[in-house]
């Protein structure tokens, strides 16, 4: 068996890396950026008010309370148009620029204005007080987002504030496919005998929308060879990777390689890995191609381990593994030490902050109830085969989105 670092450093150097874009910042979302995006002015662009209040010298408030004379009203989108003198203030909108000669702003609720042309102020303030400094964000020449980040709506709005129009990598289009003859839409509502529903290209469709990558979906592909043929030359056309599910476990291999011969060419792999040791990969005229095993939770692993990494990957994502934490196993369970088992687990935090994690539920390849209500996988090394109620536990963190009630 292949160790699953070999296979997926295997893929990963097989993979091509994408050329690039130079998108708006609205068309951004998702997309790994290529390059350093390099802020050409400063952020804020100009020094301006944190506060609604008072622009003042500071100097001006050295003995309290003081009353003053109130040049203009400068909203945010204005300018001023006087300067503030010494023994006089500027009345001013959070965000508006800071007026010539004022160093600090009183907010308003430290002031008492009976008429509007003059303002009492109740308290002396520093210079630099709540004035946003022009830079303070951003400075010109700072890197805003570095090169390999994958962009989410934080990083997007940053670019925008910097007036960048960030470079990015193209992202590949995902050919996909189900195979089995036993296999029919899954929304069917009586099965004939021996039919089962096609689970696996709605996960593979859900998995790449929350990945921000487009698809081809060439439907189900039926166990016949001139069917898979046709279905995976055209897959190479249509898409810049090939994923299909089914067809790679050991009693099918000759059929698909003799299918792929004149094509391309692919490896049948036994990775050390559970659920998922039989896999598939090469490519069908130079695109490459993902033969994931056909049982659900073993496509869901496969997909997690290979496809994600290696679309990051091709999109130049400096990082391309799901975070992992520290936890604690919360039951006694026995695994396979010749493979790194991925458990499905649920987590609760103990009283010390730990998160303890108990199965999901069964953990046969083909259990999608306890996948779908699975936080996590406990990772299991090889050559552990065993742990205990208590025991320190890896947490790849596949999905944690919302987790909590109104109630904490
Ligand atoms: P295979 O890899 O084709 O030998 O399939 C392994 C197991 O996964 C069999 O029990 C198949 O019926 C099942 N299977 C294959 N494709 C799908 C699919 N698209 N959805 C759900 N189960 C599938
Ligand atoms: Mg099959």
């Amino acid at each position: 068996m292949k160790p699953l670092t070999q296979a997926q450093a295997e893929i990963l150097a097989a993979v091509p890396r994408l050329g690039t874009d130079e998108v708006p910042v609205a068309e951004a979302l998702y997309r790994v950026i290529a390059e350093p995006a390099v802020a050409a002015g400063p952020v804020p662009p100009f020094p301006n008010s944190a506060m609604d209040g008072y622009a003042v010298r500071s100097a001006d408030l050295t003995s309290v309370p003081v009353t003053l004379p109130v040049n203009e009203d400068v909203a945010a989108g204005s300018v001023p148009t006087m300067d503030v003198t010494p023994g006089t203030v500027t009345r001013i909108m959070t965000g508006a620029p800071m007026p010539g000669g004022a160093d600090a702003v009183v907010p308003v609720e430290e002031t008492e204005s009976i008429d509007r042309s003059t303002v009492t102020i109740r308290a002396s303030v520093g210079e630099g007080t709540h004035v946003r400094p022009a830079g303070g964000d951003v400075a010109p020449g700072d890197i805003v987002v570095d090169a390999g980040v994958r962009l989410t709506a934080r990083h997007v709005a940053a670019l925008g504030g910097a007036g960048i129009t960030p470079v990015v990598s193209k992202v590949p289009t995902v050919a996909l496919m189900s195979t089995g003859d036993e296999v029919v839409e899954p929304d069917t509502a009586d099965l004939a005998p021996g039919m089962i529903r096609d689970t696996n290209r709605v996960l593979l469709r859900g998995m790449l929308t929350d990945l921000g990558v487009p698809f081809v979906d060439l439907g189900i592909i039926g166990d016949d060879t001139q069917e898979l043929r046709a279905a995976y030359v055209h897959a190479s056309e249509v898409g810049d990777i090939i994923v299909s599910t089914g067809g790679v476990s050991m009693g099918d291999f000759d059929f698909v390689k003799a299918i792929l011969a004149d094509t391309g060419s692919v490896d049948f792999w036994r990775v050390a890995m559970q659920p998922g040791k039989p896999f598939a990969f090469g490519n069908v005229s130079g695109t490459p191609l993902f033969g994931l095993p056909g049982n659900p939770v073993s496509t869901f692993v496969s997909f997690e381990q290979f496809v994600r990494p290696a679309i990051l990957s091709m999109m130049g994502a400096a990082k391309l593994f799901r975070p992992r934490i520290a936890g604690v196993m919360g039951e006694d369970v026995q695994t396979n030490d010749e493979k790194e088992v991925f458990l499905r687990v649920l987590l609760a935090e103990d009283s010390n902050g730990s998160f303890v994690a108990v199965r999901s539920g069964g953990q046969g390849s083909n259990i999608l109830s306890a996948l779908a209500a699975a936080e996590a996988f406990a990772v299991v090394p090889v050559g552990v085969g065993s742990l205990s109620a208590g025991d320190p536990v890896t947490l790849e963190m596949f999905t944690w989105t919302e987790n909590r009630g109104i109630d904490g």
